[in-house]
């Protein structure tokens, strides 16, 4: 049998379903703080929110047709698949607690979803939202993925996140306190940060309690305030080609608990719209297939170094 070397989160769904679930993303007509000018009006420097929507995503619409058109995009293919409805677009937890409710109901009231996956910025969520989340818990399969992006708040300044690595420890801590699942957003690569920083992340998240860890490389995309960033300063900006990004996913698994599920190490962005990295088009599956290789050729694994490094 082959040796596992980390922890995909498929298994964590897998004891969860029983099966393969599938998220279908949505866009509940939400904005963001940081782009209403609650926080800013820029929101963070690298975002464009329509890099990761697929077709059928449209506030246009409303949740219930959304997820239809979702559904019937990936029955087609798999027939007995369940879904989750993912509250992808913007800031998912942004609106008074009346307004949350009524949308994620209309999402669980579809006959064929069987839950929630919320993202959310960690500085907008507060001790009401995440009492009803986790009564809601309680009955339905309720997910928060927390955009934490770094540790350190110099770089979440210089992206304009406009929220502190201790905001997220403190939504991170009061959610696990309420025993919601969560999983945290990491991106891989931003500027300033130097090879050591980002191991360093692997150690500081392990100390949270987290259940699932979503990573990606940075992709700097046309059209964004980091677009004209990178133009005048490139040398903030590791480019990392694709077999330094696998060398460095294999560093990061060594020093991250092995409690973590990884639900992905990169993200597929249209390839018109991304200025760098180019890795030849090569999809995320195969971009994994990769790094549990090289994790093999290293006779390595994840949390290797855990202990150590703290
Ligand atoms: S928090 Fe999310 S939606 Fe808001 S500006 Fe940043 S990346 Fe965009």
């Amino acid at each position: 049998m082959k040796a596992v070397r980390y922890r995909p989160a498929r298994e964590l769904y897998k004891k969860l379903f029983g099966q393969r679930v599938q998220k279908i993303s949505i866009d509940a007509g939400f904005t963001c703080p940081n782009r209403d000018g609650t926080l800013s009006t820029g929101g963070c420097t690298y975002c464009i929110n329509s890099s990761f929507t697929p077709y059928y995503v449209s506030r246009q619409k409303s949740i219930s047709s959304q997820l239809d058109e979702g559904i019937d995009f990936f029955a087609k293919k798999y027939k007995s698949w369940k879904y989750i409805a993912y509250f992808q677009a913007y800031t998912n937890t942004y609106a008074p607690l009346p307004v949350l409710k009524q949308k994620y109901q209309e999402a669980l009231s579809h006959p064929d979803v069987i839950g929630i996956d919320i993202s959310t910025r960690p500085d907008c969520v507060d001790e009401q939202k995440l009492d009803y989340l986790a009564e809601l818990s309680k009955r339905t399969f309720v997910m928060i993925e927390y955009g934490v992006e770094s540790t350190i708040n110099k770089t979440l300044d210089r992206v304009n996140r406009a929220h502190t690595f201790e905001q997220a420890i403190w939504a991170i801590t009061e959610t696990a306190r309420r025993g919601i699942l969560q999983s945290a957003h990491l991106i891989i690569g931003l500027p300033g940060e130097s090879r050591q920083d980002i191991l360093s992340h692997a150690e500081k998240i392990s100390l949270l309690p987290i259940n699932i860890l979503k990573l990606h490389q940075l992709q700097i995309l046309r059209g964004t305030r980091m677009a004209k960033d990178f133009e005048q300063h490139s040398e903030d900006y590791k480019l990392w080609d694709i077999d330094q990004y696998v060398e460095l996913m294999v560093d990061f698994l060594e020093r991250l608990s092995p409690r973590i599920y990884i639900d992905r190490f990169t993200n597929e962005s249209p390839k018109d719209m991304i200025i760098a990295p180019h890795w030849n088009g090569l999809k995320n599956f195969e971009i994994t297939h990769k790094i549990e290789q090289r994790l093999a050729e290293r006779h390595t694994w994840q949390g290797r170094l855990w202990k150590k490094s703290i």
